[in-house]
């Protein structure tokens, strides 16, 4: 193997081996290099998303939904069950199973593209070069033209309740309980505490999840976040806001956790700590002395819109920079820097990146909240529609949430699109497609959505914003 390349990209999860593949599609000699190693002690391409996060949480979502469906739901179909029963190791082993093929689904894609795959560790040096030590110690010197730093991120521990693998636990740890535990807090009420906290508490455990601050998922709409909520304890989940952790004792009957609320200090006996506060970027061991890459005070690479670095070649993408930690930003990012090395026109649309949670109903959104705008003093009109009024959704038996569509007053331009309820994450697609494509409600409204389905509550919402909703009362 030659020891020089157009391209090295160290880190291979959805941002780097997507910048390998389309910089390999661009007629580049492209590598990858990536130090994932599972808890068995396989390595494997795909990072945190394919082998610990995305990819894994969304088998044990849809599991644990079946399964919730099937004791609360299939009645109301007429489909009587003699007895219903969760098998944790099938679903487990479908998880790993799903995994598997798709991490070694990149090794095949590295293939078919010529890709040098390399497992092992990257150490970016300056200059082109890159130290590569595989898992067995052996170190090679590497150049390249284009450096592409891809080193993803990792969870935040809370120096109160440090992980020990098995009663405080991360992400990764709560995705492998062998077994449902009674009684699960899950610190952090974000995407992470609610998709997993959903996960345990639909097979069975009881979970409460602890959350600093006030408002809930305050990122998203007030109006959306503060019904699913209300879904969210409905269903069983207990959600504590304001409430700061400040101590985990383990002792015999399970971890003792201490909190502060508006109320006092408080106390909760658990079985399994699921800690969920956050990510941060991660690239220990990454940057020799003197190679010029800059990080900010939180730890992340410093780039600019196109993700360059300020040395000349050198690029960073994906959670180990600004913006949000998601799968499909860093994949966008590097089909981004790779066509830019390649000499072409490329840019990722930093305003048009759909957020989605993965709960029941799923939450999903693009653009900007009513509060964003306010704050920014745009003005905007609002449409909304329930799914209660969605002849599809109630077939789903799934007919809570609502959309609300927000468009600019002055052009009809759509400026955000908030979704709670069932496959939001997919109705969000045609909103994606729509903003970039600078639709306006008007073209939303003009387009004909098939009957029934669940899009037909993204045409009325559009409708709505004109006030001109077919099946809801307009005000
Ligand atoms: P990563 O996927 O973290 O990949 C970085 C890779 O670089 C890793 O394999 C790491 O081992 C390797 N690496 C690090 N340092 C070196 C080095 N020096 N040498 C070689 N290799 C190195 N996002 C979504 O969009 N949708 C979801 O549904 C979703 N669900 C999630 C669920 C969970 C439980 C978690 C934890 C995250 C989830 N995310 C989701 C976030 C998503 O996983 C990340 O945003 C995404 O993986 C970031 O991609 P990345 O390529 O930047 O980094
Ligand atoms: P998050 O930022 O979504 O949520 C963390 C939550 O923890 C926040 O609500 C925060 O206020 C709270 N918190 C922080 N410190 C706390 C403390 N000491 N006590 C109590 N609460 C505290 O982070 P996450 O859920 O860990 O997820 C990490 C990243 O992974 C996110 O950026 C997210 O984008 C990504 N992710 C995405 C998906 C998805 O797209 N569906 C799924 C999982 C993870």
């Amino acid at each position: 193997m030659s020891d020089s390349f157009d391209v090295i990209v160290i880190g291979g999860g959805p941002g780097g081996y997507v910048a390998a593949i389309r910089a390999a599609q661009n007629d580049m000699n492209a590598a990858c290099i990536d130090k994932w190693v599972n808890k068995d002690g396989s390595q494997a391409f795909g990072g945190t998303c394919l082998n610990a996060g995305c990819i894994p949480s969304k088998a044990l979502l849809e599991s644990s939904e079946l399964y919730h469906r099937a004791q609360c739901e299939f009645d109301k179909h007429g489909i009587r069950l003699e007895s219903i029963a969760m098998d944790i190791a099938t679903m487990q082993k479908r998880k790993t199973g799903i995994v598997t093929q798709l991490t070694s689904g990149i090794e095949m894609l590295f293939k078919a593209n010529k890709v040098t795959g390399l497992k092992g560790i990257g150490r970016f040096l300056g200059d082109g070069q890159v130290e590569y030590t595989s898992h067995d110690g052996e170190k090679r010197m590497l150049s390249a033209t284009h450096v592409v730093l891809a080193t993803g991120s990792e969870p935040v521990e809370l120096p109160m309740m440090p992980f020990d693998g098995d009663s405080i636990v991360d992400s990764w740890g709560a995705l492998d309980f062998e077994s449902v535990p009674e009684r699960i807090a899950v610190i952090g009420a974000g995407v992470i505490g609610l998709e997993l906290g959903s996960v345990w508490q639909r097979l069975g455990s009881s979970v409460t999840i602890i959350e600093a601050m006030d408002d809930f998922l305050f990122m998203a709409d007030r109006q959306l976040a503060r019904d699913a909520m209300r879904q969210f304890k409905r269903q069983g989940l207990d959600i504590r806001l304001g409430a700061m952790v400040t101590g985990a004792q383990k002792g015999d009957s399970g971890v003792v956790l201490s909190y502060d609320d508006a109320k006092g200090t408080q106390e909760l006996t658990v079985d399994k700590v699921i800690v969920a506060v956050g990510r941060r970027p991660y690239s220990e061991g990454l940057l020799a002395d003197g190679c010029g890459i800059e990080t900010d005070e939180k730890g992340f690479i410093s780039v600019d819109r196109e993700c360059r670095t300020g040395v000349e070649n050198v690029w960073a993408i994906g959670d180990v920079v600004r913006g949000p930690m998601l799968a499909h930003k860093s994949s966008e990012e590097g089909v981004m820097v790779a066509d830019l090395m390649a000499g072409e026109v490329a840019e990722v649309n930093y305003n048009v990146i759909p957020s989605i949670i993965y709960t029941a109903p799923e939450m999903a959104w693009v653009g900007k909240t009513e509060e964003e705008l306010k704050t920014a003093g745009i003005r905007y009109k609002v449409g909304s529609f329930s799914f209660a009024a969605n002849g599809r959704a109630k077939a789903m038996e799934q007919a809570s949430g609502m959309v609300k569509m927000i468009a600019s007053e002055e052009d009809d331009s759509i400026l955000g699109v908030h979704i709670l309820g069932p496959m939001a994450g997919e109705l969000i697609g045609e909103m994606v497609l729509g903003m970039e494509f600078s639709a306006s409600a008007e073209d939303i409204q003009r387009t004909i959505h098939a009957h029934p389905t669940l899009s037909e509550a993204l045409h009325e919402a559009a409708l709505a914003v004109d006030g001109r909703a077919i099946h809801a009362m307009n005000k």
